[in-house]
């Protein structure tokens, strides 16, 4: 990875998550308790607190190292959740200067942890029917070596993630408690998984372009 591709992520990340924080505390308040954007904007705004440390990390030790923070700072479900999807992609780093199909390796480790930590699948109205699609998707554009179009994709896959929670009955999670009167909302763990997805494409799809 270029250098200071990092903190450009890092910066993106938290830029989305707390310009949109107040939007996911409300999808939260639908479905949870109201506080999936503060918990998350919490744990951005400490990793951004970080950028100079995680910056200056090898690709595997700065994923872990922010994945770690929001451990100890987004607190909630979610915390520990995001915290082991980025803790896990940290340790699938294969090199700095990551193919596709590199890429796609490194989030599927994550999502495994995702899973394995929350014990959740696809279809239960969680982040993971975001992150999952988006997989699909890159591990696609690895295979065809659809390099052009890939973060377009990605982004899409991630709308109609996000889109489809909202015909889901949640089975996992607070919004769980809610059984049917879950359907008719959007996930906020989903929503800001797909502002994630976007702010990661954005940098990505501009590195090597002037700023
Ligand atoms: P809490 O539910 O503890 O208040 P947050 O509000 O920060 O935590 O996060 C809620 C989000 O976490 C949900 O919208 C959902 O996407 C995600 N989530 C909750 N439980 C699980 C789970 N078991 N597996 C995957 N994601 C989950
Ligand atoms: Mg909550």
């Amino acid at each position: 990875m270029q250098p200071d591709v990092m903190r450009r992520l890092i910066d993106a990340a938290s830029e989305v998550i707390i310009t949109h924080a107040e939007q996911l505390t409300a999808l939260d308040r639908a479905i949870g308790d109201g506080d999936h954007g503060a918990n998350m904007a919490r744990g951005f705004k400490e990793i951004a607190a970080q950028k100079d440390a995680i910056g200056a990390l090898p690709l595997g030790q700065a994923l872990q190292k922010a994945g770690m923070t929001l451990v100890l700072k987004v607190g909630g479900a979610s915390g520990p959740l995001y915290g082991s999807l980025l803790m896990d992609m940290g340790k699938a780093v294969a090199a700095e200067e990551l193919s596709l199909a590199d890429a796609a390796d490194m989030l599927d480790a994550g999502i495994a942890a995702v899973k394995r930590r929350g014990k959740a699948e696809t279809g239960e109205k969680t982040m993971l029917d975001v992150l999952c699609p988006v997989a699909e998707t890159l591990r696609r554009a690895s295979l065809d070596g659809d390099v052009e179009t890939v973060g377009t994709r990605m982004v899409s896959a991630a709308a109609h993630g996000l889109h489809r929670t909202s015909y889901m009955k949640a089975t996992k999670g607070r919004a769980s408690f809610l059984g049917e009167r879950s359907i008719g909302h959007l996930d906020p763990g989903a929503c800001s998984s797909a502002l994630l997805v976007g702010a990661v494409v954005s940098v990505l799809e501009a590195q090597g372009q002037p700023t």
